[in-house]
C-alpha cells in the first residue's frame, strides 16, 4: 500500500484541514461532563452538516459514500487541529448497517450518524463483563412483541441516550453464546431505568439500565434470533480498532506536549527523562505502523477480525506509559494543566479495562490467532 494521499486524498485533506481552521471552537473542551456533552454533539452536528462525519457510509443512509482512507485522514486531521472529541457510540451504525433490515437502516442509521439520536451500547452485565456469554438478561416473545427482563452496567453515556443496542439471551437451552440475540429498545419505553453511576471524580459518564417487562415490538430485533453472538463481536472489532477511534493524533499531540513540558521544568537536558520520553514516541510509531497495517486490511475490504486485538493492546500501552510519565513530569502543583493531565491519567487507567480487557485481548490473540489451546475452567 502507499502510504502517501493520492491526489485525491490530498484534495480532500486540503478541503478538510481548511474547513477545521475556519470551524474548530477557540474554547478549550469543557472539563464537566454535563457541558463538555452539549459541547462535542454541537461540533458533531456541525461536522455533520458540513458532510464530514459517516464518511465510509453509503449516501442512502446519510454517508458519504467514500471510504476507510478518508476516515482515517479525517481522524488524523482532527487530532491535528485539536478539535473536540467525536461521540465515542458512531461504531453502533456499523452493525445496524451490516444487520438491519432496509427499514431499520432508513429509520435509524441517519438520525445516529447525525447524532440527531444518541445510542449506547448495553452489553455488560453486573455478573458478565469478560464472560459477556454469561449474560443474564432475557426476552421473551410474546406475540408481536419481545418482553425483556435484566440489568446492565457500565453503559456508557447511558444517561444522555436515547436507544440501547442490547444483548439478551432469546434460547435459554443453547449453549451460552448461541442462544443471544440483539434488540433495538427505545430508552423512553414504559419499565426502562436509567441509573447514572457517579464515579469517584463526581462524572456521571456510565449507567446502570434496569428493564422490568420491557415490551418492545418483534421487528426490533437486530438480525435473525441468535444472532446477537456475531453482532456483539462485530461491535468490539470496531470499538477496538484505533484506526477508527483516532487516538493516533490525540497521543502525538500529548506526546508534543510532554516534550514542552520537559523543556519548561529544565529537565530537558535529563537522560533518564529523555530516554523515557523517546520509548513512549518509539511505541506510538509502532501502534501508528499498525494502525497502517490494519487500515491497508480494510482499504483492501477486509473488515475487522481479531487481530484488532493488537491494536487495542498497544494503544493502551502506549496510552498508559504517556500517563505514567505524565505524573511523574508535571508534579509541580503550579504547573499549567495539571488537573488536565490528571484526569487523562485516570482515564488511561480505564483503557485496559472497556472494550475488553487486556488480559481477555492476550486471551483472544493467543487461541484466536496463534491457535494455542483454550484455557481451561
Ligand atoms: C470506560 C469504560 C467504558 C465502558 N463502556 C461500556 C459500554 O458502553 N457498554 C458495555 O456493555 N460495557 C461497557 N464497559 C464495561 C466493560 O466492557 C467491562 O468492564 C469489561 O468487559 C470487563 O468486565 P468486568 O468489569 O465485569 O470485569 P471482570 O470480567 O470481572 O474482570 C475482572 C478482572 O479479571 C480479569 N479476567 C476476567 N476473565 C479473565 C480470563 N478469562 N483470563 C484472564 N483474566 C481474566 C480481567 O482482565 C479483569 O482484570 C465499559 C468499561 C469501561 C472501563
Amino acid at each position: 500500500m502507499d502510504l502517501r494521499d493520492s491526489a485525491e486524498e490530498a484534495r480532500f485533506r486540503a478541503r478538510l484541514r481548511t474547513w477545521l481552521a475556519e470551524n474548530v471552537p477557540d474554547e478549550s473542551e469543557p472539563a464537566v461532563l454535563a457541558e463538555r456533552w452539549p459541547y462535542m454533539r454541537a461540533f458533531q452536528e456541525r461536522l455533520y452538516r458540513a458532510g464530514w462525519v459517516a464518511l465510509s457510509y453509503p449516501t442512502d443512509v446519510g454517508g458519504q459514500g467514500l471510504g476507510p482512507m478518508e476516515e482515517a485522514i479525517l481522524s488524523e486531521e482532527l487530532g491535528r487541529a485539536n478539535a473536540p472529541t467525536l461521540l465515542p457510540l458512531g461504531h453502533l451504525g456499523r452493525p445496524l448497517h451490516r444487520y438491519g433490515s432496509e427499514e431499520q437502516r432508513r429509520r435509524y442509521l441517519r438520525p445516529l450518524l447525525a447524532v440527531e439520536e444518541i445510542w449506547c451500547q448495553g452489553f455488560s452485565e453486573p455478573e458478565a463483563g469478560s464472560d459477556l456469554a454469561s449474560l443474564r438478561t432475557r426476552a421473551v416473545r410474546e406475540g408481536e412483541e419481545w418482553v425483556i427482563d435484566g440489568h446492565k452496567i457500565w453503559t456508557s453515556y447511558g444517561a444522555f441516550a436515547d436507544y440501547c443496542l442490547l444483548l439478551a439471551r432469546t434460547d435459554p437451552d443453547a449453549v451460552r453464546h448461541r442462544g443471544i440475540s440483539a434488540f433495538i429498545v427505545p430508552l423512553d419505553t414504559a419499565g426502562v431505568t436509567v441509573r447514572p453511576i457517579v464515579l469517584a471524580n463526581g462524572e456521571e459518564e456510565f449507567a446502570e439500565i434496569f428493564l422490568d417487562g420491557v415490551r418492545i415490538p418483534a421487528e426490533n430485533m437486530l438480525g435473525e434470533p441468535s444472532d446477537g453472538w456475531r453482532i456483539a463481536m462485530d461491535v468490539v472489532n470496531y470499538e477496538r480498532g484505533a484506526v477508527e477511534t483516532g487516538y493516533l493524533p490525540k497521543f502525538a499531540r500529548y506526546l508534543s506536549e510532554l516534550g514542552e513540558v520537559l523543556t519548561a521544568s529544565g529537565l530537558g537536558a535529563d537522560r533518564a527523562a529523555r530516554l523515557r520520553l523517546g520509548r513512549v514516541a518509539a511505541h506510538l510509531e509502532v501502534l501508528r505502523m499498525h494502525c497502517l497495517r490494519t487500515l491497508s486490511a480494510r482499504v483492501s475490504g477486509a473488515p475487522p477480525g481479531p487481530e484488532s486485538s493488537v491494536d487495542k493492546l498497544l494503544m493502551t500501552a502506549v496510552e498508559q506509559e504517556l500517563m505514567d510519565l505524565s505524573i511523574e513530569l508535571v508534579t509541580d502543583v503550579g504547573s499549567p494543566g495539571r488537573a488536565e493531565w490528571f484526569d487523562r491519567y485516570l482515564y488511561g487507567r480505564a483503557g485496559s479495562i472497556y472494550g475488553g480487557s487486556a488480559q481477555v485481548q492476550r486471551n483472544i490473540l493467543a487461541e484466536r490467532m496463534l491457535g494455542l489451546p483454550r484455557q481451561q475452567g
